[in-house]
């Protein structure tokens, strides 16, 4: 089973997909992730697209592309979740066209909807650790040793990109070329809501209900 966890930075998809991957054996896709893992390797890509990202644009579509190319030739048992990915409406068709040419399909693509106000104190509140992406938040779940991860013992810290300014650009970036992916999947596969507000283990539930058992 391959999914798409579609919504705006914030949303809780990160944290969802962390929880499929945990529960069901799929293997999560977040072309964050990975675009983070390039630049504190200090590879050309990552050196590429820092500023970029530190500022809450979109790096093009080529490099995200080629990132989800590389991971789908690898293949995975448990499926794929698409976190943050695809972002434009040309990253959602080299998708299908990426998922075609290894005899694949989408199963379901679920919105996990947040209004923007609980998405600016989310990402004002929220912390990730370094090594192992946990995420914690600085009232509902902060780690039990000030800035050390529970999980690894790693770094605790913001991401460079949980700014207002960058938050900002990144909210815009969003309703203009992320949000069309909403009506375009309605149309195409079916899109299923789940409402993200509520808390970690009620979106759970439902994101459970639309997929099955
Ligand atoms: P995320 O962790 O999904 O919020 O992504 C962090 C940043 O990485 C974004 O603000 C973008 O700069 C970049 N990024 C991640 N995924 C994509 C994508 N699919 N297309 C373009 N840029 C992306």
């Amino acid at each position: 089973m391959n999914i798409i966890l579609l919504g705006p930075p914030g949303a809780g998809k990160g944290t969802q997909a962390k929880r499929l991957v945990e529960d069901r054996g799929m293997t999560q896709l977040s072309t964050g992730d990975m675009l983070r893992e390039a630049r504190k390797a200090d590879t050309p890509i990552g050196r590429r697209v820092s500023d970029i990202m530190d500022r809450g644009g979109l790096v093009t579509d080529e490099i995200v592309i080629d990132l989800i190319g590389q991971k789908l030739a690898q293949g995975s048992d448990g499926g794929f979740i698409f976190d943050g990915f695809p972002r434009t409406l040309a990253q959602a068709d080299a998708l299908e066209d990426l998922l075609a040419s290894t005899g694949q399909s989408l199963d379901a693509v679920i919105q996990v909807q947040v209004d923007d106000e609980a998405l600016v104190d989310r990402i004002a509140s929220r912390a990730t650790c370094r090594d192992c992406g946990e995420m914690y938040h600085d009232v509902s779940k902060p780690p039990r040793q000030d800035g050390v991860c529970d999980k690894c013992g790693g770094e605790v810290n913001r991401r460079a990109d949980d700014t207002p300014e960058s938050l900002r650009t990144r909210l815009l970036e969003y309703y203009k070329k992320t949000a069309p992916l909403l009506g375009y999947y309605h149309v195409k596969t079916g899109l299923s809501t789940v409402d993200g507000l509520e808390p970690i283990d009620v979106v759970a539930e439902r994101i459970d209900e639309v997929l099955g058992e």
